[in-house]
């Protein structure tokens, strides 16, 4: 099994290099926000609470979205391995993604970190809003509350690996195809180590 976490704020081109490395590599794709926002639309309970947060910018607690990767874990029993993409976003989160993979004796290999300025987030998002149909990417100070959150909280999901040496930084501003070349790169490293 190989897992590896692709990790950087909101409009860093997750959900696009996500797709692009599955389609390589063979994961399974395990979205947070995809998942809360199919929640959503299918007006369950947790849909319903998860909304709330997820309207202001904010975190959805902890509980909801671990017991959310925990089934989705258990669905995809014959997984090559997962890309993890928004998860985890805090310490907690973390902490309790290992345990959930202990008990496949399959660690995360790596955490990929898209790294892109404020601005050009900013720029990304909104653009991104014309179109997406997502509520929370049509606001400036919400997509701005967004980016701060994930500064605030998540950070500390970046020094929680690197106590296992299991970070690498990726340079997230320049064409699709070379963000994706530099992931690859970084990926194989870890393969062959
Ligand atoms: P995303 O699609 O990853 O940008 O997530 C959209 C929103 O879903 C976030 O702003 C949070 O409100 C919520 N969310 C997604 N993943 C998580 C997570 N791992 N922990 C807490 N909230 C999350």
């Amino acid at each position: 099994m190989f897992n590896l976490i692709l990790f950087g704020p909101p409009g860093s081109g997750k959900g696009t290099q996500s797709e692009k490395l599955i389609a390589k590599y063979g994961l399974v794709h395990l979205s947070t926000g995809d998942l809360l926002r199919s929640e959503i639309s299918r007006q369950t309970a947790l849909g319903m609470e998860a909304k709330n947060f997820m309207d202001k910018g904010a975190l959805v607690p902890d509980e909801v979205v671990i017991g959310m990767i925990s089934s989705s874990i258990d669905q995809n029993e014959s997984a090559k391995g997962f890309l993890f993409d928004g998860f985890p976003r805090t310490a907690a989160q973390a902490e309790a993604l290992d345990k959930l993979l202990e008990l496949k004796k399959a660690p995360i290999d790596v955490m990929l970190a898209l790294e892109v300025s404020e601005e050009e987030l900013v720029k990304r998002l909104m653009k991104r809003g014309e179109t997406s149909g997502r509520s929370d990417d049509t606001n400036e100070e919400i997509i701005r509350a967004r980016i701060l959150e994930y500064h605030n909280k998540t950070t500390a999901v970046a020094d929680y690996y690197n106590q296992f040496n299991k970070v690498s930084m990726v340079e997230g501003e320049g064409s699709i195809d070379d963000i994706f070349g530099s992931l690859c790169a970084a990926i194989d490293a870890r393969i062959e180590a």
